[in-house]
């Protein structure tokens, strides 16, 4: 096994991945804003954090993963005070539909779902901590970070502060600071607007110590991994680690990893360029969650990942390449023995693809190594040199590919059915039926049972009935 290496914010370095417990690693991850729902970027960042759980778990480790859902912010409360509902009746919606998404996405549970709505008690707690250390002051009703308390401010993201001056506005925030660099731990109340009457004043917490206090309640003063899009390295992380070394003294997280931006088309996704995309929006123009999920994976975490619909179709006849060639593993019968070339192959392929993910999750390095194996158990295939002794060993190597992957297992319509986007029955019009099953027909006529079985599953997706009658045609009908 190769030794697994992360890329750390803090130190701007590639570095050995080791956990403060062996065997154990205490993971924090920034979730969604649930005010609207989650775009393909935002799922860019989810499904990183995903290859990098799903990874650490098939190396063995105990995963104890936290993520949130920010329930508590400016838009929030003056979205739910306009439309008269509480923030819960206003969030639900949202959080319903991201546990919606990450499903259809294969994108795991953490083992800690947390909302900030349920943790007011150990925010204000927090803020409490850092009022007796004198790292806040009190300003119009709202409390302060005072950043002049924490020299090593902007060790993560490295951010030059010196051209901040006090007094500069840097956000929107209508009350007066001590410096234009401190940030609001606590927020007096609005008009109208939802407000906690709590021990240290009526109001509602900032965003940033929403993190620091559910982080720290649920894995301790000190995570071994916060990851999150590198938007929010500055602030936000900075900011987490000023409240949170503030207040006990202690590292906050040992690594931290950033995943880079989606583009789409070569943009910045937005609505006024009509390239925002949410998942539902992609599964109405007949995109599997598969290949969604296999293109956001495609490239490595670091890499800006330029979006396209060109790639989605790519990524869906690669999703496809290997669904056919984990068929034909599965059903096909192989000469009785054992072929050393193969098996050479495939310890190859299972040590490259290793390799691939511990270098930093480099995702391309994996699949390239898996296409290696196919191409090469394909050409064996063909060629009747594929032997029996080899399959278990193939299987396994799919199988691992496929725990940190996810796209293998073909449940894409159960999936689209699930959302609501199972109304394909009578989609395919008659004369595609016909094409279809005169291509399953010559699959069979080859002897090419994998592509004829793929066949007749597309075909029984859209709801079409196979009839094969004793003289050999093929009758169907719709369900
Ligand atoms: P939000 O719901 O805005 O709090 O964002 C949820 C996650 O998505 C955060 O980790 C963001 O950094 C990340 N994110 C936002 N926009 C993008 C994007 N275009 N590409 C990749 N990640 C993003
Ligand atoms: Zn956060």
């Amino acid at each position: 096994m190769n030794e697994i290496r992360l890329h750390n914010t803090l130190s701007g370095k590639t570095e050995p991945f080791t956990p403060q417990t062996p065997g154990e690693v205490k993971m924090y991850t920034c979730g969604p804003t649930v005010y609207d729902y989650a775009h393909i970027g935002n799922f860019r960042t989810f499904i990183f954090q995903d290859i990098l759980r799903r990874f650490l778990k098939l190396r063995g480790f105990k995963m104890n993963h936290v993520m949130n859902l920010t329930d508590v912010d400016d838009r929030i409360i003056a979205n739910a005070a306009a439309q008269k509902v509480g923030i819960r009746e206003y969030t639900e919606k949202y959080a319903q539909a991201f546990f919606a998404d990450c499903k259809t996405l294969n994108v795991e549970a953490p083992e800690y779902w947390v909302r900030a709505t349920d943790h007011i008690p150990e925010m204000v707690q927090l803020i409490e901590r850092l009022q007796k250390k004198s790292f806040t002051y009190p300003t119009e009703g709202s409390i302060y970070y005072r950043i002049a308390k924490f020299p090593q401010y902007g060790k993560l993201s490295k951010v030059d502060l010196t051209g901040i001056q006090a007094g500069a506005r840097v956000d929107n925030d209508r009350y007066e600071k001590e410096s234009a660099r401190d940030f609001a731990l606590w927020k007096a109340p609005k008009e109208g607007e939802h407000f906690w009457e709590t021990e240290i004043g009526a109001g509602r917490p900032g965003w940033h110590i929403e993190c620091s206090a559910m982080a720290m309640k649920y894995l301790g003063d000190t995570l071994d991994i916060h990851t999150g899009g590198i938007d929010l390295a500055f602030p936000h992380h900075e900011n987490e680690i000023a409240q949170s070394e503030g207040a006990t003294g202690k590292p906050f997280s040992r690594y931290w990893l950033h995943a880079e931006h989606l583009l789409v088309e070569g943009e910045k996704m937005s609505k006024s360029l009509g390239n925002f995309y949410t998942l539902r929006d992609l599964f109405a123009k007949g995109y599997k969650p598969s290949s969604l999920r296999y293109a956001l994976s495609s490239v490595p975490y670091r890499g800006k990942l330029n979006f396209t619909f060109d790639g989605l179709q790519q990524a869906a006849s690669s999703v496809e390449r290997l669904r056919t060639f984990s068929d034909r593993l599965k059903q096909g019968k192989f000469p009785t023995g054992s072929n050393p070339a193969m098996a050479a192959s495939i310890a190859k392929a299972a040590n490259d693809f290793d390799a691939g993910l511990s270098d930093d999750l480099n995702t391309a390095v994996a699949l390239a190594a898996m296409y290696d194996f196919v191409r090469e158990g394909n050409i064996a295939m063909d060629k009747g040199e594929f032997k029996q002794d080899e399959v278990a060993s193939a299987q396994k190597f799919l199988a691992d590919f496929d725990r940190v992957f996810a796209v293998i297992q073909d449940d894409d319509a159960v999936k689209l059915k699930a959302l609501g986007f199972g109304a394909s029955e009578g989609e395919l019009s008659d004369e595609e039926v016909e094409k279809l099953i005169t291509e399953r027909n010559a699959a069979r006529a080859r002897r090419d049972f994998a592509t004829g079985d793929r066949v007749r599953k597309e075909l029984a997706d859209h709801g079409i009935i196979l009839e094969d009658s004793r003289d050999g045609s093929v009758r169907w009908k719709r369900k």
